[in-house]
């Protein structure tokens, strides 16, 4: 419903407003990229006119059945799913971003179609804070030593770190592995590793936005808040189901 998609919007934008004043943050440094798995393009097209202009898909499929209906507005589509290698030349039809970097095959095969291509990438290294194997991501300790092995790649441009976070009806439960993401970002600080200096975090969904914008989150990213239930009760947290 349009005037639910705006209200929730509005809401969002209030949670994530109120969630830096707490934490003494500026509103600027947060960002909303919406999760849009599974919603329609005339639902999307609603978010878009209300002013927003990030979006993020899990899906090849999904990318590709809604691009004629947002090929020609002024948005940026993010990937935010697990890829596949051979999904790699399809979905970078669609994205300017990739925020699932989670190996060292992926970034090959990265690199290989960019050059062909002609062209730089964002990525975002996926990184598993919450230890569950129903989630992609490298290891908190691996992420530093990967850093260093695809840093040679010129065509990916390294904008900082994702993750998933743990979700529990217990706030003190979902804090652990945002703030681990955070601190592993400071470990790679730490290191001075050439031109790795800003690296943003993008963590916090619509349970646990507030938790991850007091722990540093610079980029968000909402589904169900703005565009409700995707009926999929637990299983959507198994980041591995086949595509
Ligand atoms: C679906 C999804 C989100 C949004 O989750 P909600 O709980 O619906 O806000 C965020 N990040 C990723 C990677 C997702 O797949």
């Amino acid at each position: 419903m349009k005037e639910d998609i705006i209200f929730n919007l509005k809401q969002v934008h209030q949670r994530m407003e109120n969630a830096c004043k707490s934490s003494g943050r500026n509103v600027s440094d947060v960002k909303l990229l919406l999760a849009t798995k599974t919603v329609s393009p005339a639902d999307i097209q609603i978010a878009i006119d209300a002013g927003e202009t990030l979006l993020g898909e899990n899906k090849m499929q999904e990318l590709r059945d809604k691009n004629p209906a947002l090929k020609d507005l002024k948005i940026e589509r993010h990937f935010i799913g697990h890829l596949q290698t051979n999904k790699v030349k399809d979905v970078l039809k669609y994205v300017t971003c990739i925020q699932s970097l989670d190996r060292l095959s992926l970034a090959n095969e990265l690199d290989r179609q960019l050059q062909k291509e002609g062209r730089t990438l964002e990525v975002f290294i996926q990184v598993n804070t919450s230890f569950e194997e129903s989630k992609f991501g490298l290891p908190p300790t691996e992420v530093l030593s990967f850093i260093q092995k695809i840093k040679r790649y010129e065509t990916l441009k390294i904008k900082g770190l994702m993750t998933i976070g743990l979700l529990d009806v217990e706030k003190e439960k979902m804090r652990p592995s945002l703030r681990l993401l955070r601190k592993t970002r400071d470990e790679i600080y730490a290191a001075e590793i050439e031109g790795i200096n800003n690296l943003q975090l993008s963590m916090g969904m619509s349970q646990d936005l507030e938790l991850a914008i007091a722990e540093g989150s610079n980029l968000i990213r909402i589904g169900t808040s703005i565009f409700g239930n995707r009926f999929l009760g637990k299983e959507i947290w198994n980041e591995n189901i086949a595509e």
